[in-house]
């Protein structure tokens, strides 16, 4: 299990993109929201919907949930 946190601000595309703990690309604590720990980012990307209507998961720590 992974500890997974959505980015507040968007993309250039809007979309508010999903990373687990230990990715290079995680946002600042100010600028991120804890989602839980999953097992995969499918789970995690799923809670961040319940947040942000568009969100992606990041293509470092989170390619299978990569969508564009
Ligand atoms: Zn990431």
């Amino acid at each position: 299990m992974k500890k997974y946190y959505v980015n507040k601000n968007a993309q250039g595309n809007g979309d508010h993109e999903v990373h687990a703990e230990d990715c290079i690309y995680l946002p600042n604590t100010g600028n991120r929201t804890y989602l839980g720990e999953f097992s995969s980012c499918i789970g995690a990307v799923a809670t961040a919907k319940n947040i942000y209507p568009t969100t992606n998961g990041c293509k470092t720590c989170s390619n299978l949930c990569h969508t564009r």
